[in-house]
Formats: structure tokens, sequence, C-alpha cells
């Protein structure tokens, strides 16, 4: 059967199914929605504060109005449990015509009760107390219409074959992917939903985890010739550095060095803490294999990261060439490095991702460092790789990857962590606060700013969206002019130019901005030892890990840094942990069980977790359960499993060496 043998597809629909990867009737029975969302009328908690779905009557007609963002939304009155009641909801015009006074409506949304008023999602006309709406996330194409075609195949007695080894389907009741393709399509209650999602998500994990351990098996074929440094002039360094190493970082640093001098291709991840000294671990590695005669490449995400780097290189190793390459050069500057690059007259190349251009060519080139890794997607680390055939790699991440997940590597890379902080640094001070209370907040920042410290604020959204109810950077310019009016205010966001990003950096840096606005921008190693305090607005929205990550940002120098998160009072317990934990690695544990391992495997990093489900997961079981039996499912079938169709896709999404399989 083909697509365009299914009853009401047409060239049209067929051309934008295929746009979403969707060719065959497999494909199209195995789109699964991207969300199930489940309405559940519910007056008695209207008034609560969250989402919520209610009964209420129309009481005015409504009228336009126009937001920061010229983004059109529109006001109207209802009627709820006897309380006459203003709301907002963005949509289209077809709405406004629908909305006659009197009418009775189900509303989806939250109350607000600063503004006194609903912010609503959506309207309901007919009359239900509980369903369940399933969005396939295509712009184009309706979702009954997707549901329609669905149903067409199902009809016509296509079924799929399951790949799923069955002992593992009967052990947990996971349901055939047949009874579960019908159950997504067409979920009759909330646990049907539940039982797709488990299905979902043990397969997720189960050919996941194979796929990495499956990884780690070949890993040992990637030979290149092992380094000869110069280890008294490694010892040398390292004594004479202005502080001393921790305990972890002589470790790693040991790791690392025996990785270059071994004739296996080093692949390793650095894990620890925001501030830990990763940085200095990867650069006496790097300088371990200049030592040995080899070129090295840093390559970090941002401009303003690589030029911060490049100072500290310069300081601490005066007597190496090291250059750096980033978009922003002038041309004339650019072919000038490449030529001394290309003649082994520089030694170190720091750069972003410019580092992966075509023209690029080293003479010797032995190690790539790459900070802040799970920055960067999979397919440029893949680019990366195959370019560096029997290169070193270093990895550093400061997201560290729960012991729970129970790996030991991480796929094809091994893994080394800092846990250990270095003496006398100062735990950041983190409180929770609610949106109401900002302007007793206010007070406090300005006396920070009275002694010339400097704050930064994180925004999360940089423009108004219609589906996300965030503080966007105008609202909060806004917000932050009237709370701090004398303070000279900057902001910072990643849809800005480089330049202009440089520019606002180095203006912080200098104190001319004394209070900037910013996006997660700043996640990510930027050092500015005066700023002293961080605001996180709509804090709720962050993993723990990443606010962690976030106020790594202060406390860098002498002063005690605080950290502000300012949320609603429903998330106000839940964020509290931070102010308590300071451990990277114990909220690491905390955000796998409250948010399952998606974090830290990435979406694009494994290709899965696609459905985003609204409630409670069990995520973390889950991946236990799929872990303990890939691996058990590899040790018996140890020889055959990249016959696998399923591993070999895996493969294909995750890992350079495909090639090496065949
Ligand atoms: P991260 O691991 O987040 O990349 P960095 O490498 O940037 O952290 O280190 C943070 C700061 O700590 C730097 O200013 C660095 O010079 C300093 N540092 C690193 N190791 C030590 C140490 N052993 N003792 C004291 N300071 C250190
Ligand atoms: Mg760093």
């Amino acid at each position: 059967m083909d697509l365009k043998d299914i009853k009401k597809i047409g060239p049209v629909t067929l051309e934008r199914l295929n746009a979403n990867h969707i060719y065959t009737p497999k494909d199209l029975l195995l789109y699964f929605p991207r969300k199930y969302n489940y309405y559940q009328v519910d007056n008695s908690n209207a008034f609560c504060g969250e989402a919520l779905c209610f009964k209420a009557r129309v009481a005015s007609r409504p009228i336009w109005i126009k937001t920061h963002k010229n983004s059109r939304a529109f006001v109207f009155y209802i009627f709820v449990n006897e309380r006459k009641i203003k709301c907002v909801i963005y949509s289209s015009d077809y709405l406004r015509f629908k909305l006659q006074i009197g009418l009775d409506i189900i509303c989806f949304g939250k109350y607000k009760e600063k503004e006194n008023e609903f912010s609503l999602s959506t309207v309901f006309f007919e009359d239900f107390s509980s369903r369940i709406e399933l969005d396939y996330g295509i712009l184009d194409i309706k979702n009954k219409m997707l549901q329609n075609a669905v149903k067409n195949v199902l009809d016509s007695g296509f079924s799929l074959e399951d790949d799923l080894p069955i002992q593992f389907i009967e052990k947990y009741r996971l349901g055939s992917l047949n009874e579960i393709v019908k159950l997504a399509h067409f979920p009759r209650n909330v646990q049907d939903c539940e039982r797709v999602r488990r299905r979902i998500r043990y397969e997720d994990f189960f050919w996941y985890t194979l796929s990495l351990e499956a990884l780690k098996k070949l890993r040992n074929e990637d030979i290149k010739q092992p380094k000869i440094i110069n280890e008294s002039l490694i010892e040398d360094t390292i004594s004479s550095l202005p502080f001393e190493l921790t305990i972890d970082q002589r470790n790693v640093i040991q790791d690392c060095l025996r990785d270059l001098k071994s004739n296996k291709t080093m692949n390793r991840l650095i894990q620890g803490d925001v501030g830990s000294g990763k940085t200095i671990v990867a650069f006496i590695t790097a300088l371990a294999a200049i030592t040995a005669g080899y070129q090295v490449a840093i390559m970090v995400p941002t401009e303003i990261l690589a030029k911060q780097h490049l100072l500290t290189i310069k300081r601490l190793f005066p007597f190496l060439a090291s250059e750096l390459l980033v978009s922003s050069l002038k041309q004339k500057e650019k072919e000038d490095i490449l030529f001394r690059l290309l003649h082994g007259r520089v030694s170190i190349l720091i750069g972003t991702h410019a580092l992966l251009e075509n023209k690029v060519i080293f003479k010797n080139l032995g190690l790539v460092v790459i900070d802040e890794q799970h920055r960067f997607g999979v397919r440029q680390r893949q680019t990366l790789l195959k370019k560096l055939k029997g290169v070193d790699a270093l990895y550093l991440t400061a997201t560290p990857i729960p012991r729970t997940l129970g790996l030991t590597s991480f796929g094809d890379l091994d893994l080394s962590l800092i846990h250990t902080m270095p003496k006398n640094r100062r735990p950041v001070e983190t409180k929770v606060i609610s949106m109401e209370d900002i302007s007793t907040l206010a007070l406090t920042l300005r006396r920070h700013l009275a002694c010339d410290e400097q704050i930064y604020v994180v925004v999360p959204l940089i423009k108004e969206s219609e589906s996300l109810d965030f503080i966007d950077m105008n609202k909060a310019m806004e917000i932050f002019e009237q709370l701090l009016p004398e303070a000279k205010l900057g902001v910072l966001h990643g849809k800005m130019k480089a330049n202009e990003k440089d520019e606002i950096m180095s203006s912080f840096k200098s104190g001319k901005i004394e209070c900037l606005l910013s996006t997660t921008v700043i996640e990510v190693g930027v050092d500015v030892s005066n700023a002293t305090v961080m605001v996180i607005l709509d804090a709720e929205r962050y993993g723990l890990s990443q606010i962690h990550q976030l106020r790594g940002r202060v406390g860098r120098g002498e002063i005690q840094s605080y950290c502000y998160l300012v949320t609603t009072k429903a998330y106000v317990q839940r964020l509290d942990i931070l102010s308590k934990i300071q451990d990277g690695f114990t909220l690491a544990e905390e955000d796998f069980k409250l948010r399952g391992p998606g974090d830290y495997l990435g979406e694009e990093q494994s290709g899965f977790m696609s459905l985003n489900f609204d409630y409670e997961s069990n995520d973390a079981i889950i991946w236990k359960c799929a872990l303990e039996d890939s691996r058990a499912y590899l040790e018996e079938y140890g020889k055959d499993f990249h016959k696998n169709q399923r591993v070999e896709d895996i493969f294909n999404q995750i890992s350079y060496k495909k090639n090496k399989i065949n």
C-alpha cells in the first residue's frame, strides 16, 4: 500500500506529509501525537492560578487589543462561578465571531491573581466533562485530518512488525506495537495515553542504551600514533600555576595524558561542576600534546568564550603561538592565520564552529578540545570527528550525567569526573522569591549597585510568545527600568550579531552596564568577577541543573554572591532545593527524578525523546529497566546486535563510526 492510495490523502497533503518525513503507511502509523492535551472540567478550582478547564458564560463581546510586539490578542468578559471576570486570549478572528453574549463555553486557561484576569489558551463551544485532544504538531496539517488518515490505514488491515524483543514486552506488559499504535491515535482515556507513553519511553531508552553499549564495544578499533610528551615540562608548568590543583584535577589530567600516550584515539568527556576548573585541565592536556609536536584546536560555542580562553592561554603559556579564529574576523586576518596554521606556525587555535570550515587545515593536528560540549549538536560533533580521524578529542561539560543513569561511559566517550571544588570557593547564596515580592527585591538590588557590584537578570524569552506565558525582553526591560530607575541597563541575547554581543559584554565587563538583562546565552563560561547578583525570572521554566549552571556565572570573585529565583507561588517549593544544595551532581540526580533522562541525553543527542507529556513522569524507573535489559540483551546476542535495523538506525544518528560497522 502507498500513502497516495489512502482515502483523503491528496497531492497537497502528501507533500506536506513528506515534508515531515512521512513517506509510507508505516511512517504514518508511527507518527505519534507530539502531545495529548487532557481536559477535565473543574470549576471548584478555577481561581487557583494553575491552568485549568472550567465552564463559563460569555458576558461581553470581544475586542482586539495590541500587545507589545504587535501580536494580536483580544479581551472579553465571562461569568465564572457567578463572578464577572476579564479574560485575554491570543487567537484568530474566527473565535471572535463565535463568542456571542450569553453563550456557554468551556475555557482552558489560568487565573492571574495580580491582574485579576484569566489568560486563556483555548475555548470550547461544545459541552463535555473531560476529553483528550491530540496534537501532532504539524503546522499545516490538521490534527483531525492526520487522525483520519491513520484510521483509513488501520481499517485497510495494515499492520506493523514489532521489533522490540518479545521477552521485554511481556515482562512489563508493554502491549504489542499494533495495539499501542491504536491507542496512540485513538486514546479513550488518560490511562491509554499513559500506556502509549510507557511503551514509547521504554523503547526509546532500550534502543538508545543498547546503541550506547554497543558503541562502547566497537570503540577500541580507533588507532592512532601514541604521543611522546615532555612530562617534566608538564610537571614544572603545574607547579608554577598560581594555584594548587585539586586532587580531581590532577587525576583527570593523568587520565588525559594516558590517553595521549596510548595508541587508541582519545575520546574523553570531562564532567565537572561550573567553576570546578575544567579549563586548566584541558589547557595542560593541550600543552602536553604540543610538547609531543602536535597542534591543538579548542572549540567553544561562543565568541565571548573564545576570547576569554585566548586571554587565559596567553597568560598561562605566553611562549605558545596561540590564535583566535572566529567568524567576525576580517578576511585578511583570517587568511593570515590559516596560512600560518597550515605551515605549523600556530600551536593552539581557539574558535567557534568556524573551526569546522573546510579551509581550516592544520599541518599536524593532534588534539581537539570541545568546551561546553552539550552546546554542540551531535551533528556538529560528527562533522568535526569525520574530519579528524585519529585525532584525540577531549570534551568538557558542566552538565553532570546523574549516577543513576548508570553509565560508566557515554557511548563512545570515556568519562572523567571532577567532584571537588577549588579551595576557598564561596557558595552562591540562593533565595526563591515569588513574583509578587519583586519590589522588595529591588531594594536589595539597589544596595548591591550602590556597592558598585553588578547584576545579571536572566529573561526566558526574547520576544513575546503566543503560546508561552513567560516574561519577554521588553517586559523585563519595563519591569527593571521601574525597579532600578538609576541603573544603566543593557540587553544581551542570542539573536544579536556577534559584534553587538561582544560590545555589550565588554561594556558589562568594564562596568559601563550595571545590570545586564540576558537570555541564557550567558550560561556558557563567561567570567565577570564583579557581577555578584543574578536574578532569574520565571525560574520554574528551567531544570535545576540549568539554574545551577546559570548561577555559576556569579560568585567568581572575592565578594559573597547571590542568586534570586523569581517564580510563581506554585513553584517556590520545588525550586527551594537550590537554596540548600550547591553540588551540581546532587542536583542532577534531583532533576533526573523530576524530569527523567531526556535532559541529559538531549533531544538532538538521541533523536528520540519526542513525546512531551504534561504530567508527572516515571522515566527514571523506565530508564533503569531499559538499561539493564539492553545490557542483558547485548550479552546474549552480543555478536549479532548490529544486524538489527533499529540499532543500525541509531548508530546512524549518534555515531560517526557507522562506516566501521559494515
Ligand atoms: P569551569 O570548570 O566552569 O570551566 P573554570 O575552568 O573556568 O571553571 O575555572 C573557574 C575559575 O577557577 C578560574 O578562574 C580558574 O582560574 C580557577 N581555578 C581553577 N582551578 C583552580 C584551583 N585548583 N584552585 C583555585 N582556583 C582554580
Ligand atoms: Mg568552562
